[in-house]
């Protein structure tokens, strides 16, 4: 509060100083030439004037020492080609100009130049060029942008992204695809031996995941740009999966300019979502298919039924006397013989049905494409292959199995509810074997 109020006292103060007049010396007199010589004499700024001829016929302290200019008024080349101006008459501003030293070094200069016309002359024949030596300002940008371009490197490294760019050669026309360094390490490839182009980069893309990029590609130039995941195999034979991104870049005119994008590698991504995905939906004592895939299979099924009238049937079962499996040998014993049980009713699944635990020691089958007397069929191959040789030192063991087909009007819980009646009644008419739910005495069957 008290600074800004200083702050305003002094401002107030400094207004109320007398102010000299500025006394201005007249135009073309011998006081302003003397005042324009010294200030000229005295700036940092290197001002030359250059004839047609590219000699210096004005050369201010500054010039002399910078360019070594000589009583002759000779300069270098790089410098004398600045008299170009007279003849075009446009004036340049900052022009960037690298002059050799000896030593290898290099001098950078920001150069305007102005077309002298003195009075009386149509055209100009003349050149008055201003010279700022930036060499210092420009190394340090220099090193600048190394650092940058290095810590962009590194951060692309650590995530595994680079960038390219697609664009069209000048002089020859034709296309050219630029990688960055993480690309060529994601594509497994040798930067000083390996040429990218975009048919060597289609030639590296996972032969089933082709057709959808080419077809992604023909979109992406209609929308400007695309975003697509995709596998690619490495010349050593591994694959990654890459995530691609791809924008058209357009010049002030609005004309296409050069394609940009970015590669990612996200394999470790992929197969963790594979990993989170299959944990979802698989019962990790079984492997099999958990009760919520169950359910959705179910649905699904129960969909096509609705739209098409695709039958299915379902196989509820339970192991026979598993409590007393587990009493005797212990419960590591038991799940030995539930993950056993999986791998043989596995075995003698057809290609369209499904098998997941529906809890505990209770299984469910889905058969497609079947009635209740198909369903049956395929219960019976349950039955048959659990009880087939026995599990080790437990022995012998066996299933129960309910059947139920879906109905016209039936939903899905009705179903569930006939194969667990179904289920119920194997169990009491002595276990080890399957009853449908079409079979069952009147109140539980038709
Ligand atoms: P039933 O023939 O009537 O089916 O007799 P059961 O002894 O099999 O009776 P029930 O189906 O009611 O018993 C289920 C048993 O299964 C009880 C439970 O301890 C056991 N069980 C459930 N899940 C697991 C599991 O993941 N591992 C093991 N080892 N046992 C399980
Ligand atoms: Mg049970
Ligand atoms: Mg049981």
């Amino acid at each position: 509060m008290s600074c800004t109020k200083r702050g305003a006292e002094e401002a107030v103060s400094d207004r109320s100083k007398p102010t000299r007049p500025l006394s201005r010396p007249d135009p073309g007199s011998a006081e302003e030439a003397a005042l324009l010589r010294r200030v000229l004499g005295s700036s940092v700024v290197a001002v030359l004037v250059l004839d047609r001829c590219g000699q210096a016929v004005y050369a201010n302290g500054q010039a002399v020492e910078e360019l070594g200019i000589g009583p002759a008024g000779g300069v270098p080349a790089e410098i004398a080609a600045f008299r170009w101006i007279a003849v075009t008459g446009k004036a340049l501003h900052d022009v960037r100009c690298a002059l050799p030293e000896a030593e290898d070094g290099t001098r950078v200069l920001s150069i305007n130049a102005e077309p002298l016309t003195e009075d009386g002359e149509s055209a100009p024949q003349r050149v008055v060029l201003s010279i700022n030596d930036i060499t210092e300002q420009y190394s340090y940008y220099e090193q600048a942008l190394r650092e940058s371009e290095q810590r962009l490197e590194e951060a692309q490294q650590i995530a595994r992204l680079g960038h390219w760019f697609a664009y069209q050669e000048r002089e020859s026309g034709r296309q050219r695809l630029w990688w960055s360094p993480v690309i060529y390490d994601i594509f497994g490839r040798d930067p000083q031996r390996f040429v990218p182009s975009f048919r060597r980069y289609l030639r590296s893309i996972h032969p089933d995941d082709r057709p959808m990029l080419r077809a992604r590609l023909a979109n992406a130039s209609r929308e400007d740009g695309y975003e697509v995941e995709h596998r690619i195999v490495r010349p050593d034979g591994g694959v990654r999966w890459i995530r691609e991104r791809g924008k058209l870049e357009h010049d002030a005119s609005g004309r296409r300019r050069r394609m940009f994008g970015t590669v990612q590698d996200i394999t470790e991504q992929k197969e963790l979502q594979r990993e989170l995905e299959r944990r979802a939906s698989h019962d990790p004592l079984t492997e099999l298919y958990n009760r919520a895939k169950l359910q959705q299979l179910l649905h699904s099924a129960q969909a096509a039924y609705r739209r098409h009238g695709t039958p299915f049937a379902i196989v509820l079962f339970d192991v026979d006397h598993f409590k007393a499996v587990n009493d005797r040998w212990g419960h590591t014993a038991g799940d030995a013989v539930l993950w056993e049980l999986a791998r043989r009713i596995s075995g003698v699944l057809r290609e369209t049905d499904e098998l997941g635990r529906w809890g505990g020691e209770e299984f469910l089958a889905l058969a497609s494409y079947t009635d209740e007397a198909g369903g049956a069929e395929l219960a019976e191959r349950i039955r048959r292959s659990a009880a087939e040789r026995p599990i080790g030192q437990v022995g012998t063991v066996t299933v129960s199995l309910g059947v139920a087909g879906i109905e016209p009007g039936a939903s899905l819980e009705t179903l569930e509810h006939r194969a667990d009646q179904a289920l119920y009644a194997a169990k009491a008419a002595g276990r080890n074997q399957v009853c449908r739910y079409a079979s069952l005495p009147a109140g539980g069957g038709r």
